[in-house]
């Protein structure tokens, strides 16, 4: 039985990746929210990018983003997704 290695992938959201915006287009960095997110331990997981003021939620540490994201020290991003 074959393990893959969480850290190999890009599909999988973590902090300080970059999400590609579907309001500006751009990539954005995508950080846990900072401030009133309570003790929960739920909202911790949880990743958002800004945009023009705006807070999105990307998803959760570890889960599938709704749109395309990539890794920041990736310069390339991967084609035909
Ligand atoms: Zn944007």
């Amino acid at each position: 039985m074959m393990v893959a290695m969480s850290n190999d992938r890009t599909d999988r959201l973590q902090p300080d990746m970059l999400l590609k915006c579907s309001r500006c287009g751009s990539w954005h960095a995508v950080r846990p929210h900072e401030g009133d997110v309570g003790e929960s331990a739920a909202a911790n997981d949880m990743l958002f990018w800004v945009c023009e003021g705006q807070r999105f939620f990307a998803g959760s540490v570890g889960g599938r983003a709704r749109l395309p994201i990539r890794r920041r020290d990736v310069v390339r991003g991967r084609r035909g997704a």
